[in-house]
């Protein structure tokens, strides 16, 4: 399988694994938030797997880039822009390296130029954040991602509308982080990394 269709089969199951949780990511968002976070995610899940399955791309650039103006485009709400920066950032790295720990940390810089947010605020950036040291250090496996989704289940939302809550966000999961986790964990499940 080539490198395009392993990020392909990637992304269409980060796709599947959010239509499949949107009613679990709209209850964490609305415990947190407003609720919305599964159906806004699954809205732009669906663009994606259907684009992602009748198109080919010239390259990982081209195929991040139409990831990114799709999930900006259909997702909406705060999520929206900061994933689509993420790959929008990810088809300008891919254009000078195919390694992908480099171009996701690449999406991470997106969300933190986008979001401005700081680690240990609750958002999806504490994820990426994990997910991009480990990936850096050759170490992502589900245990880290498991790890980074507790540990920052015990913080305080600053950000977002989480941080209208003050404490009662402390002990919950936060939607953007369970979304994130869910695109961690396809990219370890279709064996992208593996050499
Ligand atoms: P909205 O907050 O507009 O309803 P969503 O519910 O789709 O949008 O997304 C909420 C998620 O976005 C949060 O769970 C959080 O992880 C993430 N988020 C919100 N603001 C920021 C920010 N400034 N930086 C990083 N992530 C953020
Ligand atoms: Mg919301």
């Amino acid at each position: 399988m080539t490198e395009i269709e392993k990020v392909k089969k990637w992304l269409v199951l980060f796709g599947e694994k959010i239509t499949e949780n949107e009613e679990y990511l709209n209850e964490l968002d609305a415990a947190i938030g407003d609720g919305d976070h599964g159906t806004n995610m699954k809205r732009g899940a669906q663009a994606l797997i259907d684009k992602l399955e009748s198109r080919d791309y010239a390259d990982l650039a081209d195929l991040f880039k139409e990831v990114g103006m799709t999930l900006v485009s259909k997702v909406g709400g705060a999520s929206g822009h900061l994933y689509g920066s993420a790959f929008i950032e990810m088809s300008t790295k891919a254009k000078d390296s195919n390694d992908l720990a480099a171009i996701l940390s690449a999406g991470l810089d997106g969300i933190n130029k986008r979001g401005k947010a700081e680690i240990g605020e609750k958002t999806l950036l504490d994820m990426w954040t994990h997910a991009v040291d480990a990936l850096q250090d050759g170490t992502l496996s589900k245990e880290v991602i498991d790890e980074a989704l507790m540990d920052t289940k015990e913080m305080k939302a600053t950000k977002g509308r989480a941080s209208f809550l003050g404490d009662c966000s402390i002990g919950c999961i936060d939607p953007g982080i369970q979304s994130s986790a869910y695109l961690f964990t396809a990219l370890l499940e279709t064996g992208v990394l593996d050499e």
